[in-house]
């Protein structure tokens, strides 16, 4: 059986040290999924115009935010990179037509090492981070899931990392539960998830209620519709729960 891919949101900087039910569902989630060969990561954190993967040998773990408690900055993540996997990965993407390019100084932003750290805290298992592509759009980032699909059958997980409802401006000012533009927007997208809704969910700017309020900028949606092609467009709510306003809704896709 090829491993499902998955999208997850990972929420604040913060989230490794905050008692919320999105961190305990993500230190299940290794274990439900079991250990990969590989993890071939797509962090909304990295936007480059094109699909660019890491390269690096030994991944440094980027701390790539501002004004958070000292201790997430001694925070590292020493998975190793995996080279020839960013090349057969970019190889697939080439075979479809596709552009590709390497970054061989990029290391792990928290985008990935946030989610990886709670699923597989020994940090044992290599881990490729891909960008999203700034300006591409949910099917540039489909077409780049399908091209990477082969990638599940050869026991490597394809994991999109970003947020299902992600508007930063608003997260703190909820506060009793989800407000109800967030839920609208999170309940669509689960229902249009389980119904392998495919041309809904790439056009959900048009479709979606409050997708605009949902998503002010799309990069933390992407990843989602890479696991969405990778994993042949039908998927399953792995979890739901919200952070303040942050959906951190997950899905597993093609199992
Ligand atoms: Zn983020």
């Amino acid at each position: 059986m090829p491993l499902p891919s998955v999208f997850v949101s990972h929420g604040a900087p913060t989230l490794p040290f905050e008692e919320i039910p999105a961190r305990a569902f993500l230190q299940g989630l290794g274990k439900e999924l079991g250990r990969p060969a590989a993890v071939l990561c797509v962090s909304a954190h990295w936007e480059r115009k094109s699909p660019h993967f890491g390269l690096a040998e030994r991944p440094e773990t980027v701390h790539d935010f501002f004004g958070f408690p000292e201790q997430l900055y001694d925070i590292r993540y020493p998975a190793p990179g995996a080279p020839d996997l960013a090349r057969r990965a970019a190889a697939l993407l080439k075979d479809a037509g596709l552009e590709a390019g390497f970054d061989g100084e990029r290391g792990l932003d928290h985008g990935a090492w946030v989610p990886l750290m709670l699923m597989y805290p020994e940090a044992e298992i290599p881990v490729v981070q891909l960008s999203v592509q700034t300006g591409g759009g949910p099917v540039a980032q489909f077409a780049v899931g399908q091209a990477l699909a082969p990638l599940r059958g050869e026991d490597i997980l394809i994991l999109g990392s970003g947020g299902a409802v992600h508007n930063l401006p608003e997260w703190r000012t909820a506060r009793d539960g989800a407000p109800a533009w967030a839920s609208a927007f999170d309940d669509w997208l689960a229902e249009r998830v389980e119904a392998g809704a495919v041309e809904d969910l790439l056009d959900y700017r048009a479709r979606a209620p409050e997708a605009a309020r949902a998503h002010p900028t799309e990069e933390h949606f992407l990843p989602l519709h890479v696991a969405l092609g990778a994993g042949g467009g039908k998927g399953r709510v792995l979890h739901r729960s919200f952070d303040h306003s942050l959906s951190m809704a997950a899905f597993a896709f093609g199992d």
